[in-house]
């Protein structure tokens, strides 16, 4: 098991140009093709999503996997 130290730095993210704090909801994404509704974290002003290279990898993992699967 390795947790590194970037799990404490996920409770609060902002967004840098609103300066307001994201919210975690249901967004569109577009992906190899295909467009997809996730729970990522965005700006509920500008809608910026925010998506860390650590949720990015997971999220894209889950996707390729519904992908492979229909
Ligand atoms: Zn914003």
């Amino acid at each position: 098991m390795n947790k590194d130290k970037t799990h404490a730095e996920e409770s609060k993210w902002r967004c840098r140009r609103c300066h307001l704090d994201l919210v975690v909801g249901p967004v569109s994404v577009a992906y190899m093709g295909s467009r997809f509704t996730t729970d990522l974290p965005h700006c509920p002003s500008c809608g910026m999503v925010f998506v860390s290279e650590e949720v990015a990898l997971g999220k894209m993992a889950d996707v390729e996997r519904i992908l492979e699967d229909k």
